[in-house]
This record gives structure tokens, C-alpha cells and sequence, in this order.
């Protein structure tokens, strides 16, 4: 039985890569299964190097830069190239995405809050950047997703965080929708907290790794925290 008590924010959304979910991990043991397969190097040095040329893509197609399917193709590309190494860069990509929709993490204090927001009476809904298939898959497996109402992954929305378009689609498909009482939370600034600021709802960015703020955002982020469990006073006031 849920107990309801007064909540400062009544729906929460909340990122998944890198705020409740450890995507560094996943990214991680995904890409070693796969380079071991076809016998090829796999130390860390090369994950990060990896993880640098995802992260430049995924930030391209915040900005409209490139197209989500050619992204996941391209980041391969670049990536053997920076290597030399000679492998049939679909197939590594296919074999990637379907290996990374198997790994699921979560980070620190994740389902706690996930538990203590939930029971208080808050709405809780993923607000998500991703390949359908990877996340709807993840989600299910982390063991979240009992409590949260749905996940809203940009492939299905048709647009990316920071696009306003994305969170109109999802005002529109939550019920009593307030943007006074609504709070979103994320660990990027230009995907997560950027687009929250720009629809016009407060927003708490979660610094897990102590990251300096940009002056141009700093002012206009409502809260900072950098454990999740920080986020039950916020939210319950
Ligand atoms: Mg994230």
C-alpha cells in the first residue's frame, strides 16, 4: 500500500545511463565479450579509448548531427580505424548492441531511493537516450522497472534529450501533468539538465564524480547532489 505524504515534487524523472544504471560497467564488460570473441585486444585502455568515441556520438546526436542508426555503425568504425584493427565493423556493432542489452547495473543507492520515492507516493518514469532494444531489455533486467510507471526512450519518442519536443511528448503522455511539481534527474548536463531547464521544470543534476559546472548552467541548476540518497530530502521535503 503506498503512503501518500506531502511530496515538494510528485513526479519524478529520472535518467538511466549514469544515474541509475551503471552504464560504465555495462559498456565495459560488452566490448571486452565482444573483442575477445573475435581475438582481439581488449585491455582497459582500449574500453576507454572506446567509451571517448561513444560518448563524441552520443553528444553529435544531441546536437543533430548524425542519425541514431548511422551512429551506431560509425563509433565502430572509428574506433577500429583508431586501432587498425580489421574485423567486419556491422557485425561488431550488431554483436555489441545485442551483448550490451544483456548487462545490467545498478549504481549506488539506486534502488533505495528508487523504494523510498516510490513508497512516498511519487510517480517515478525513465527519461531515457537509447537504442529501444538495449534499454527496454536492461530496464526489465536491473529490476527497477516494478516501480517506475514507464520508460520514455528517445527511439520510440522520435527525438533526443535536450530536444524540447522529447519532454512535450512526455508531458503529453503522463496524466496531470504539472511542471511545477515535477523534477528531473540526471548525471548529464547537456542531454538531461539543459533540456530540463528548457522546458521549464526544475532539475537536480547528479555529479556522481565531481565534475566541474559550466558558469553558462551552473546558476540555472536547481540542485546538485552527489549520492542518490540525497534525493529523498529534495523530493519529500
Ligand atoms: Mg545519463
Amino acid at each position: 500500500m503506498k503512503k501518500i505524504r506531502e511530496l515538494k515534487y510528485d513526479t519524478v524523472l529520472f535518467d538511466a545511463d549514469g544515474t541509475l544504471m551503471d552504464f560504465l560497467r555495462s559498456e565495459r564488460e560488452a566490448l571486452t565479450d565482444c573483442l575477445k570473441a573475435l581475438g582481439l585486444p581488449h585491455g582497459d585502455g582500449i574500453i576507454e579509448v572506446y567509451s571517448r568515441i561513444n560518448d563524441s556520438y552520443w553528444k553529435k546526436l544531441e546536437r543533430k548531427e548524425i542519425e541514431k542508426e548511422r551512429l551506431k555503425v560509425a563509433r565502430f568504425e572509428t574506433f577500429c580505424e583508431h586501432y587498425g584493427f580489421e574485423c567486419d565493423v556491422n557485425a561488431l556493432a550488431r554483436a555489441y548492441t545485442d551483448t550490451l542489452a544483456t548487462k545490467a547495473y545498478l549504481i549506488d543507492g539506486a534502488e533505495d531511493i528508487c523504494h523510498t520515492l516510490y513508497d512516498s507516493g511519487c510517480r517515478l518514469y525513465i527519461i531515457t537516450n537509447g537504442i529501444k532494444s538495449v534499454q527496454d531489455s536492461r530496464f526489465h533486467a536491473c529490476g527497477l522497472a516494478p516501480m517506475f510507471e514507464k520508460a520514455f526512450i528517445s527511439e520510440e519518442i522520435g527525438f533526443e534529450k535536450p530536444d524540447i519536443r522529447y519532454f512535450e511528448k512526455v508531458e503529453s503522455d503522463i496524466d496531470n501533468f504539472s511542471k511545477s511539481n515535477t523534477l528531473v534527474v540526471g548525471d548529464s548536463l547537456t542531454s538531461d539538465i539543459l533540456g530540463g531547464i528548457n522546458f521549464g521544470v526544475d532539475v537536480c543534476y547528479f555529479n556522481q564524480f565531481g565534475k566541474s559546472i559550466p558558469e553558462s548552467i551552473k546558476e540555472k541548476v536547481t540542485y546538485t547532489v552527489s549520492r542518490l540518497d540525497e534525493i529523498a530530502d529534495i523530493v519529500l521535503n
